[in-house]
């Protein structure tokens, strides 16, 4: 297993949509090795999600940790294809960041209540209802797979900081 080196925004990859998973190339042992070494450079980096674009492969693929609070125990779910259906309407701001924009975090409105319908990592397909943060996770995952970063979703650049200090006037806000 390896760490992959990360896209960094303004990189045009992160701004192209990617493109659908086969079944059978999920069976190829190389997509297997790249689902293991996203989630290596996940853990490594510290993040909660990771798109196959933000490690250079245009491919609709996704791994994340989806607990509710993810913490170093937590399994890695691997996502094929997603579709997302937000149940109901309702939005909340929270805070997000992203590997491919270090150090910065926003405030991003997103659908609260959803239902993700993709592929396993095996090709069989999967139906999660997730909610609040792991429901945020999904959503800013999904949107790289349409080129889309987080700041497109922020509805007012007011909340940008930086890490420093996100941690000394904001984090508080989280819990
Ligand atoms: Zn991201």
């Amino acid at each position: 297993m390896s760490i992959l080196k990360v896209a960094r925004m303004g990189h045009p990859v992160l701004r192209e949509r990617a493109r659908p998973v086969s079944k059978s190339e999920l069976r190829d042992s190389l997509m297997q090795k790249l689902i293991d070494d996203m989630i290596d450079t996940m853990h490594e980096y510290h993040g909660v999600g990771l798109a196959a674009p933000q490690v250079h492969e245009g491919l609709r693929l996704f791994v994340a940790l989806l607990d509710e609070d993810p913490g170093p125990k937590s399994e890695a779910t691997v996502i094929v294809n997603p579709e997302i259906l937000p149940s109901g309407s309702a939005k909340e701001e929270g805070w997000e960041g992203c590997l491919s924009i270090p150090d910065i975090r926003g405030m991003v409105p997103r659908f609260t209540d959803i239902t993700v319908a993709a592929l396993g990592r095996d090709g069989k397909p999967i139906e999660l209802r997730l909610k609040n943060f792991s429901a945020r996770v999904a959503q800013h995952e999904t949107d790289h797979l349409d080129g889309v970063l987080f700041f497109d979703r922020m509805t007012s650049m007011q909340s940008l900081t930086y890490l420093d200090e996100y941690s000394r006037y904001h984090a508080k806000d989280d819990d």
